[in-house]
C-alpha cells in the first residue's frame, strides 16, 4: 500500500529513503529552476511540499499541475538538516521528486469550483459534493470521526451494550409535528399506500424502543440517524441528523444522568487534549497552521475542549433558577424574557451558558406541560425530572429525563394528553413486566463537533446536509 500522509508522520521513513506518495494538488510555486507542489490527502490537515528540479520533468505536465489534479510522486524525503534543504512545513522536511517521478492521476477542468486559494464559507457550504476537499470542512470531518470512535470505546468501558432500535416506528414519541410519515407512493393502489398497514413514521427518537432493550440488557446505547421536518432556517437543526441515545436500568435521579453525561463529555476532551500524537492528532488538525480555520474559530474550538477539560464539575441549575436568571438580567432579548412556563429560546440558552456561567450548564426540572408524556413527575406535580445541557456558542446539545415507571401514572398521563393508547400498549406494557426506575438522554452528534469544532453553522460539520427545500446530491 502507499502511504497516506498521516502514515508518514506516524511512521517515518528515514531521509534520502524512496518513498512514493498519492495526493491532491493544493497550492504550486513554479521558479526557473524548481517547483514546488503541495499535496494532500485527507489524511490529515498537513500537506506536503514537493520540490521538482524542472529539468527532471516534462515541462507540459508541469505547466498543466492545477489546483485538484490528482497526482503521484516518487521520491526520497529530504533531510532538513542537510545543507541545501528547503526546510518547509510537514515536519521540517519535504519529498524531492526523482527523475520523471511526477505522475498526472487526474485532470482537472477549467470550470473545477474549487480552483481559488481563498474561499469563504457561505459558496464552500454551496458546493455539497466538494466542500470536504477545503481544509477547513475536512479537518471537522475528521473530529467527527476521531469522536465517534472516543464515543464507542466510552460506552465500551462503562460496560454499555450498543444496541440498534428501529428507525421505522408506529409513534410519534416526542409528539411534535416535526415527524416524517411514510407512504408508498409509487403504487396506484391506494390501499397498499399504509405498507405496514399503521401509519407509519421515520424516528424522531429511538428512546421507547431504547427503553424496551434496556428492560433486559440493562444499560443500552445507540447511535444513528434521526428525522425531524424542522420548518424553522436555524444554525442548529438538520432534518437528517446523528443522535446518540442511552438508557440505564435502575437509575432514579436526575443527576445521575447529569454526572453520566458529563463524564462522557470530559472523557472525549481529555482524549483530544492527551493525544497529540496518535493517529488521531485532534490538536494538530484543528489548530495546526494548516487547517485553514480562522484564528477566531481556533480559539474557540480550544476554549470549548479545555473548558469541558479543565472544570471540576458543571453548574446545575433549575429552570425556575434559570426563569428568574433571565428575568433578572439587562439583556435585551429578541423575543423577551421568558416567563415561568415558557420553553427557552436559543438566545435564552446561549445568555445562560454565554454570559451567566461562560461554561457549560444543566438546567433541571422543566415544567410538565413543556415535555413529553414519559417523563417522570417530580413531588412538585409541575415540573419533570429532566435535564438539557446547554453549552456555549451552540445551546442546547444533550436533552435526558428519568422516565415514569408506573402504569398507572402513565396510562393516566397518555390519557390526559389524549394520545393513541392503542400505539402505545407495547410500551406501556413495558410497566407490567418487572417495571424499575430508568432514564436516559439524548446527545445531539452534529452539535457535539460543531462545540468543540467551534463551527457556527451545523451544516459545515455533517456530509450532504438536509434541510428544509434543500437535499441536494
Ligand atoms: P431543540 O430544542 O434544539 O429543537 P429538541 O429539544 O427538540 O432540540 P430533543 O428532542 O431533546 O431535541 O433531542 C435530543 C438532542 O438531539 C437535542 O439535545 C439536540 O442535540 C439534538 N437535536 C434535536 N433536534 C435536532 C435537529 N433538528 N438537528 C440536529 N440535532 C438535533
Ligand atoms: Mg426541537
Ligand atoms: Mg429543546
Ligand atoms: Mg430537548
Amino acid at each position: 500500500l502507499i502511504p497516506r500522509l498521516s502514515d508518514l508522520i506516524s511512521n517515518p521513513p528515514s531521509f534520502n529513503q524512496s518513498l512514493r506518495v498519492r495526493g491532491w494538488v493544493n497550492k504550486t510555486r513554479k521558479h526557473k529552476k524548481t517547483s514546488f507542489i503541495n499535496i494532500s490527502d485527507g489524511s490529515l490537515s498537513l500537506w506536503v511540499q514537493i520540490v521538482v528540479d524542472n529539468d527532471l520533468v516534462d515541462p507540459d505536465l508541469l505547466k498543466n499541475l492545477k489546483i485538484g489534479c490528482s497526482i503521484e510522486v516518487e521520491g526520497y524525503l529530504e533531510d532538513p538538516n542537510s545543507e541545501n534543504s528547503f526546510n518547509s512545513k510537514i515536519e521540517n522536511t519535504s519529498i524531492v521528486c526523482s527523475k520523471n517521478g511526477v505522475g498526472l492521476i487526474g485532470s482537472v477542468d477549467n470550470d473545477y469550483p474549487l480552483a481559488n486559494f481563498r474561499l469563504l464559507n457561505d459558496y464552500i457550504r454551496s458546493l455539497p459534493t466538494l466542500k470536504h476537499r477545503t481544509g477547513r470542512v475536512a479537518s471537522l470531518f475528521r473530529l467527527r470521526s476521531a469522536l465517534d470512535y472516543r464515543l464507542h470505546e466510552f460506552f465500551q468501558k462503562e460496560n454499555f451494550i450498543k444496541t440498534n432500535p428501529p428507525l421505522i416506528t408506529t409513534s410519534n414519541c416526542e409528539g411534535g409535528s416535526e415527524i416524517f410519515q411514510i407512504e408508498k407512493t409509487l403504487d396506484a393502489k391506494p390501499k397498499l399506500s399504509h405498507f405496514f398497514k399503521d401509519d407509519s413514521y421515520l424516528t424522531v427518537s429511538t428512546q421507547l424502543h431504547l427503553e424496551a432493550l434496556s428492560m433486559g440488557l440493562g444499560n443500552v446505547w445507540t447511535f444513528s440517524p434521526s428525522f425531524r421536518a424542522e420548518e424553522s432556517d436555524t444554525r442548529r437543526h438538520l432534518s437528517e441528523f446523528w443522535m446518540l441515545e442511552a438508557e440505564m436500568a435502575f437509575i432514579t435521579d436526575v443527576r445521575q444522568l447529569t454526572d453520566f453525561c458529563e463524564k462522557m463529555l470530559k472523557y472525549l476532551a481529555r482524549t483530544i487534549v492527551e493525544n497529540k500524537t496518535d493517529q488521531f492528532m485532534i490538536l494538530d488538525d484543528l489548530f495546526g497552521d494548516h487547517s485553514r480555520r480562522t484564528d477566531e474559530e481556533k480559539e474557540s474550538a480550544l476554549a470549548a475542549i479545555n473548558k469541558v477539560h479543565s472544570l471540576e464539575k458543571f453548574p446545575v441549575v433549575t429552570y425556575t433558577q434559570a426563569i428568574k436568571i433571565l428575568e433578572n438580567s439587562s439583556e435585551d432579548f429578541k423575543f423577551g424574557k421568558p416567563q415561568w412556563g415558557d420553553d427557552l429560546k436559543s438566545e435564552h440558552e446561549k445568555y445562560l451558558c454565554e454570559k451567566v456561567y461562560d461554561s457549560p450548564v444543566f438546567v433541571i426540572n422543566y415544567p410538565k406541560k413543556l415535555k413529553p408524556f414519559y417523563m417522570s413527575v417530580n413531588s412538585d406535580n409541575n415540573t419533570v425530572a429532566c435535564f438539557d445541557l446547554l453549552v456555549p456558542g451552540v445551546g442546547e446539545i444533550i436533552g435526558g429525563s428519568i422516565r415514569e415507571e408506573n402504569y398507572d401514572l402513565l396510562k393516566a398521563e397518555i390519557t390526559r394528553r389524549k394520545m393513541k393508547a392503542k400505539d402505545l400498549e407495547w410500551y406501556l406494557d413495558l410497566r407490567r413486566f418487572g417495571s424499575v426506575p430508568h432514564g436516559g438522554f439524548g446527545l445531539g452528534f452534529d452539535r457535539l463537533i460543531r462545540y468543540f469544532g467551534a463551527a457556527g453553522n451545523i451544516r459545515d460539520v455533517i456530509p450532504f446536509p438536509r434541510v428544509q427545500g434543500k437535499c441536494p446530491a
